[in-house]
């Protein structure tokens, strides 16, 4: 099968890592059944000098016809002074996500047992490692929910949200994340707040019948306020971990700071595996790093590149089925970790090593691949 994918490095050291990527996975479908076309498109600030246009016609255009679209980063001090709507990330990203229907956010939140002492927790509640699969829900809840706005006047004065989920936004996202844990520990944590919300009920209640389709995997349901405390107290309860979008939203920025770096976390947006966008039966993800352009950086090649070669994994795994090379590629990760390489933003008092720079550590993965 010929896989396309639109490639957006964008700016800072997304067109850095990008090229790590795209090596890694060059070598991961060296002997492999499938092929991978690349477009390299616009998007970010670099659009914006080209064209006006933080995404341009033609970039949406190019992701309409590939299969997936692999993100770098967008944004910088050049273009901070645009307004809110214009800026890089406002403008690429979240119509983006909209265009392509993506009601997904997964983000894994590794920690590598030689990578523990990069956590803020206690090295005995993380010495193990962890692997947790936080998936947001990302279109609906109080953030789209309408109406929304503000009445009256003086102290009656007053501003509203509507907290509203349909059944199927719901079931979509319950779906996928219970198919995910079936391939991982068949534990699902579903992060709600039923005893207080009336929508949380309803999340609660449907979510239970979607686990019907899933009896191997176990539902767990937990209030949001105890899920927060229990991801710094026991995180290795848990392995997937679905959230409404408000709260998926804080929970998976508390779990990305658990890890250590920004520089380790990859993610993906996906969309449902029976829309038009995509090939039918694979799911259209984004993938992107969870950090950003990283100006203080950029242009040194010194950036951590596995950000962007785990989420390239996670393309090859969530939109094209290719297990057997995503593997291949987190292996190499961990076996660069294992063997002490270590980029400047993993560097700990104490490291004896120095650090390695962008182009030390994706030789040291790729040679991890053979
Ligand atoms: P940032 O993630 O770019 O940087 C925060 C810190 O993390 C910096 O010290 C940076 O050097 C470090 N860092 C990030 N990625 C790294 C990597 N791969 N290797 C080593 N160190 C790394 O966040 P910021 O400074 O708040 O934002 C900078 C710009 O990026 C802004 O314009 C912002 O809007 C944009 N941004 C874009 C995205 C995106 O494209 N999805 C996400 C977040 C921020």
């Amino acid at each position: 099968m010929i896989f396309k994918v639109a490639v957006m490095s964008g700016d800072g050291i997304g067109q850095e890592v990008m090229q790590s990527a795209r090596e890694v996975i060059h070598k991961a479908l060296k002997n492999s059944s499938h092929q991978i076309e690349f477009t390299e498109v616009l998007v970010g600030g670099a659009a914006i000098d080209q064209t006006g246009n933080a995404l341009p016609a033609e970039t949406l255009k190019a992701a309409e016809q590939s299969d997936a679209i692999l993100f770098g980063s967008v944004g910088g001090p050049k273009w901070e002074h645009l307004p809110p709507s214009e800026q890089p990330e406002r403008a690429a990203l979240l119509p983006l996500r909209k265009h392509f229907e993506l009601f997904a956010n997964v983000r894994p939140a590794i920690i590598y047992p030689e990578l523990k002492d990069a956590s803020p927790l206690k090295p005995s509640l993380v010495e193990k490692g962890l692997d947790i699969l936080i998936m947001r829900e990302l279109t609906g809840d109080v953030y789209f929910g309408q109406p929304k706005g503000k009445r009256g006047e003086g102290k009656e004065e007053a501003a509203f949200d509507t907290m509203i989920y349909h059944r199927y936004e719901i079931e979509r996202i319950a779906h996928l994340a219970f198919t995910y844990a079936h391939s991982r520990k068949k534990i699902v944590h579903s992060i709600d707040k039923a005893n207080v919300l009336t929508t949380m009920v309803f999340w609660r209640e449907t979510v239970e019948s979607v686990a019907k389709s899933y009896p191997d995997v176990k539902l767990i349901h937990q209030y949001v306020d105890n899920a927060s405390m229990q991801l710094v107290k026991n995180p290795s309860q848990f392995d997937v971990m679905l959230c409404p979008n408000l709260f998926g939203d804080i929970l998976s920025d508390e779990a990305s700071q658990i890890t250590g770096s920004i520089g380790m976390l990859a993610s993906a947006s996906l969309g449902d595996p029976h829309s038009r966008w995509g090939r039918e039966g694979y799911s259209f993800g984004l993938y992107e790093p969870a950090g950003g352009s990283a100006p203080d950086i950029a242009g040194k090649g010194i950036a951590n590149p596995i950000a962007q070669i785990l989420s390239a994994a996670m393309m090859l795994r969530f939109s094209f089925k290719m297990d057997k090379e995503a593997d291949a590629i987190e292996k190499a990760v961990k076996k660069a970790i294992a063997s002490g390489a270590r980029t400047g933003d993993l560097i700990m008092q104490g490291d004896k090593n120095p650090a390695l720079n962008l182009r030390q550590m994706t030789d040291v993965i790729l040679e991890g691949m053979d």
